[in-house]
């Protein structure tokens, strides 16, 4: 198995008056396929192990390496090139441009990957069929309801066909019959191919999923598989 993402004692000191130890000593592994919960109650280093794991930020101490690449070893120049070619970032908040159509929300998804204008739309317009959008590629973000607006980031982040994608508290923001739904998408992408780590607070939603990473007070303190 292709090893796509791999934290090795990765310590994440926020320093200041009273200096905060976000994470301490996390190491875990993650392989290409696999659909994975990083879990934990609000605080406990969340949101710090996904700017480190899309390389957004730099440990403090210990290692990351994306798809066998050790990041830190990278200029900033370099790391948004492979962050632009590796990682697919989905978000609670959608983060699409709200002027551009779907099409084009998705097509810029590939920007920086040298791919061709023609070609970015071709892909984006099929990664929209794949995510159940082929009926909306002119509308804009303001015309579609909350569960296809997330329904396009995740077109974009899957676009460029990443190793890894990774999506922050995916369903926060919808209602539950929309959030049911795109978490049936993620698990369906999951099944073609696509490997899937997702950050959540909501212990129901990752207890569905097939490994979950918990996190607490800055450790991982569990790492379960679906036996
Ligand atoms: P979560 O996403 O699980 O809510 P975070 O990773 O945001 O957790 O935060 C982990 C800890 O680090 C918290 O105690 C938080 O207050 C602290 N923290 C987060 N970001 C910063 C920052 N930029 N500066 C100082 N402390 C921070």
């Amino acid at each position: 198995m292709t090893k796509v993402l791999e934290l090795d004692r990765v310590t994440k000191l926020y320093p200041g008056a009273t200096p905060v130890v976000a994470l301490q000593e996390a190491s875990f592994t993650v392989e290409a396929g696999e659909l994975v919960a990083i879990v934990g109650p609000s605080g406990s280093g969340k949101s710090t192990l996904l700017q480190v794991m899309g390389t957004l930020d730099r440990p403090t101490s210990g290692t990351v390496h994306i798809v066998g690449d050790d990041v830190a070893s990278m200029s900033d120049r370099s790391l948004a090139k492979l962050r632009a070619m590796r990682i697919g970032f989905v978000f609670q908040q959608f983060f699409l441009a709200q002027h551009a159509t779907a099409l084009e929300n998705v097509a810029d998804g590939m920007l920086y990957t040298g791919v061709k204008h023609r070609a970015r739309l071709q892909a984006a317009s099929e990664a929209l069929e794949r995510v159940g959008l082929g009926h909306r590629l002119d509308h804009r973000p303001p015309q579609l309801s909350g569960g296809e607006r997330q329904r396009v980031a995740i077109a974009r982040a899957l676009v460029g066909n990443p190793a890894i994608v990774l999506a922050d508290e995916p369903t926060g923001n919808l209602d539950s019959v929309s959030g049911a739904a795109i978490f049936t998408l993620l698990k369906e992408l999951n099944a073609e191919g696509a490997t899937i780590i997702m950050i959540t607070h909501d212990r129901e939603l990752a207890a569905r999923l097939p490994r979950r990473i918990e996190v607490l007070d800055g450790h991982i303190v569990a790492d379960g598989r679906e036996s």
